[in-house]
């Protein structure tokens, strides 16, 4: 305990670049926290799906 926050949010290997939820968007912080929670589960499906959504989800709300 202790170095939880040294650990990295997402894997920087998986699926290359992984969306960054934005801090001031509700589901940005939703998806971001259902990612999180598959990543404490080790289920990695589901991770994958959170990303996809995520990554969704900014395409259309977030488009830079
Ligand atoms: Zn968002």
């Amino acid at each position: 305990m202790g170095t939880d926050q040294a650990t990295p949010l997402y894997d920087p290997e998986d699926l290359g670049r992984p969306p960054r939820p934005l801090p001031d968007c509700a589901t940005c912080r939703k998806l971001g926290k259902l990612r999180e929670a598959a990543q404490v589960a080790y289920d990695r499906s589901a991770e994958t799906d959170a990303n996809v959504l995520l990554r969704q989800h900014q395409l259309q709300e977030h488009r830079a």
